[in-house]
């Protein structure tokens, strides 16, 4: 495995720890990610150092603290490619970048008989806003189905898309199944009807290198918090001419011009959407996160995590008394694997891998339609990132047979 990426678990000091009584291995990346030294340096300086708030005052630590975050925001752009950093909208995370999209461009656009297109494997974040849109405008919501092998159906996508389509709002990556979606096919398949395309970049970001200008999307909405950046941060890009006509999300202090008794007028980009104090040191985590990320480069992430799902997803699959769900095929999978051990609950299954120090997810991770839509209840998830190692696999690994065994026969040192 890529020498250069595993080095990095000197930068994670949380990870250096006990779990009871065994080594730690966090395998719970998809919900979130944990945050090199430099990340939580740059708010501990933020604070001792530049505090005070942005694009208001003329003194020092004003204007200081004003650098910083338009430099995050800059740092952000550069990370994605975004034309210009006025296209750069800092949020509370994908969430409510989403919902943002929903209560403006959603409002705005969407009109009785309308339809909006998402898929079965959306996170709840990329479902709810959509569908109480469509029943407040009495819109239809459609949803792209999954081929047999647990991926987008493409054949699908193309007859739900329609002229009758205004939006089409997608993951780039599954947090469920680690399908990765053919983007750029869909902008197309979108554009063409004269919709426009939004896509969840929650799961992506962290780990592919994402150029939004190359994969045409209109709107790209991500969390900082899954890309090691601070929790409560996050970013909607969108393209400059549809944020121009989008009227403001939410109104108050930073995003106006000119406030009269009885009416007003909006500041321009990026601040138009970002009304009253925001998440200043956050945003400054965020772009501290996108250097630590590019002085990586997000290829050798990617690769990294390539290779450990070409190590373990092809054992899990071999083995009989485990379900997996989503592609089998390791290079058509992200660093997220949903799994089953037969006859176990998910949670009891969590529950005795903790027992092993090993930290993964169990529920129905905010996707309840796709978990009735595998004939699922709940699954477990294991979710890489870059400080994972061989060694944690093998962990893993070990931590599963151990719990078989213990289920099994009662057998094992779980504790
Ligand atoms: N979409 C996907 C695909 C996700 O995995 C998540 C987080 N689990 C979200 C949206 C929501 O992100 P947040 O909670 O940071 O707003």
């Amino acid at each position: 495995m890529d020498t250069k990426v595993i080095n990095v678990q000197a930068d994670f000091p949380i990870l250096n720890q006990q779990v009871n009584d065994e080594r730690l291995v966090y395998l719970d990346n998809a919900a979130t990610a944990q945050k090199p030294l430099v990340v939580t340096e740059s708010l501990d300086k933020f604070y001792h150092t530049d505090n005070a708030n942005v694009h208001r005052g003329v003194h020092t630590l004003a204007e200081r603290a004003t650098a910083a975050y338009e430099a995050a925001r800059s740092k952000v752009k550069n990370f994605i490619n975004a034309n210009e950093a006025a296209e750069v909208i800092f949020t509370k995370g994908t969430t409510d970048g989403l919902n943002m999209l929903a209560s403006t461009y959603g409002e705005q656009n969407i009109h009785e008989g309308d339809e909006i297109v998402i898929s079965i494997m959306e996170h709840h974040s990329n479902l709810i806003p959509w569908q109480q849109l469509a029943i407040r405008k009495h819109a239809t919501l459609k949803y792209i189905g999954l081929t047999a092998e647990g991926e987008l159906d493409l054949v699908d996508a193309a007859a739900k898309i329609t002229n009758r389509t205004k939006i089409v709002s997608i993951a780039h990556a599954s947090n469920v199944m680690g399908t990765i979606n053919p983007i750029k096919e869909l902008a197309n398949l979108a554009h063409e009807v004269g919709a426009i395309i939004i896509v969840d970049g929650a799961q992506a970001i962290p780990h592919i290198a994402v150029d939004v200008q190359k994969l045409d999307v209109d709107f790209y909405a991500f969390s900082g918090h899954k890309m090691m950046g601070p929790t409560g941060i996050g970013v909607l890009y969108g393209k400059h001419e549809l944020l121009d006509q989008m009227n403001p999300y939410q109104f108050g202090g930073e995003m106006i011009d000119f406030v009269y008794q009885q009416k007003s007028t909006w500041t321009q980009l990026p601040w138009k959407f970002e009304a009253g104090t925001q998440n200043i040191a956050g945003a400054i985590g965020l772009g501290t996160a996108v250097d630590y990320l590019t002085d990586i480069g997000m290829e050798s992430v990617a690769q990294h995590e390539q290779q450990i799902v070409d190590y373990l997803l092809p054992k899990l699959v071999a083995d009989d008394a485990i379900e997996v769900y989503g592609p089998k095929n390791p290079q058509k999978h992200s660093g997220v694997i949903a799994f089953n051990l037969k006859g176990i609950h998910p949670h009891d299954l969590a529950t005795a891998l903790d027992m092993e120090g090993v930290a993964v997810r169990a529920g129905h991770h905010c996707a309840q339609p796709l978990m009735e839509y595998l004939g699922v209840v709940a699954t477990a998830r294991a979710s890489f990132y870059l400080y994972n190692t061989k060694e944690d696999v093998d962990s893993f690994l070990n931590a599963l047979t151990e719990t078989k065994e213990f289920f099994n026969h009662g057998t094992s040192k779980a504790k």
